[in-house]
């Protein structure tokens, strides 16, 4: 799941556009001109923008050569009806990552759209650059969406797990209560149900010991503080 920008003045692609990318799990925003997308990026975090080159107001090539000037390292897939070779190497050169000609599949732009997201995740290519992250020893964790690194090495998190990571991460060497995580889980998804009193206290030990696990070689461990709650610290430096 993705926080996308569709930038297209073509009423009905840019809907079905939409309808397609929202169905597929991502948060979408539609934008119908340059100007309109401009204030978005100013306005908004978002992790990838499809956009068409042909625009009124602002064209899509001074949006990127705008966008690259700012945001160096999101992604972006270029729409164009035109399929000369001229605009496809000056889109490229003014920092599209990738490229798609009028008209195309919604297989093809999902499969494009999903290779540029991944990428753009690995820190080998920079891509957690825009994203903030809260970082304890050798442990990083995206401020954002569910993902956590260890080194380079990523964590596999369920959204609870990254929560409660981010909780104990930004508060690295203090205690953190239950009340807090379990305050901070109200209106997360899945996982069942965590209800108050005892059983919400079980499940967060259950968590607990999973993250225990999944960081046992990162130099970092979570302490049980009696009565109080939890906390994260470097075993070694
Ligand atoms: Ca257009």
């Amino acid at each position: 799941m993705a926080n996308l920008l569709i930038v297209e003045d073509d009423d009905l692609l840019r809907d079905a556009l939409g309808a397609q990318l929202a169905q597929a799990g991502h948060a979408v925003t539609p934008a119908a001109d340059g100007a309109v997308a401009q204030g978005l990026l100013e306005a908004q975090r978002f992790d990838g923008v499809i956009l068409d080159l042909g625009l009124p107001r602002v064209s899509g090539m001074e949006l990127l050569n705008w966008l690259r000037q700012r945001h160096s390292a999101l992604p972006v897939l270029v729409l164009t009806a035109r399929d000369g070779v001229d605009d496809r190497v000056q889109g490229l050169n003014a920092g599209a990552d990738d490229y798609l000609t009028k008209p195309f599949s919604m297989a093809e732009l999902q499969a494009r759209l999903g290779a540029l997201l991944r990428r753009a995740r690995l820190p080998a290519f920079g891509g957690s650059l825009p994203t903030p992250a809260h970082q304890h020893g050798r442990l990083r964790v995206d401020a954002n969406q569910p993902l956590a690194w260890v080194g380079d090495a990523p964590l596999e998190l369920t959204r609870r797990e990254w929560v409660l990571l981010s909780r104990l991460v930004t508060q690295a060497d203090q205690v953190v209560s239950r009340e807090d995580v379990l305050a901070a889980w109200q209106g997360e998804p899945g996982e069942g149900q965590v209800a108050g009193g005892a059983l919400a206290s079980n499940a967060l030990e259950v968590y607990i010991h999973r993250l225990r696990r999944k960081l046992e070689d990162s130099g970092l461990s979570i302490r049980n503080v009696r009565g109080l709650g939890y906390l994260l610290e470097l075993t070694r430096p």
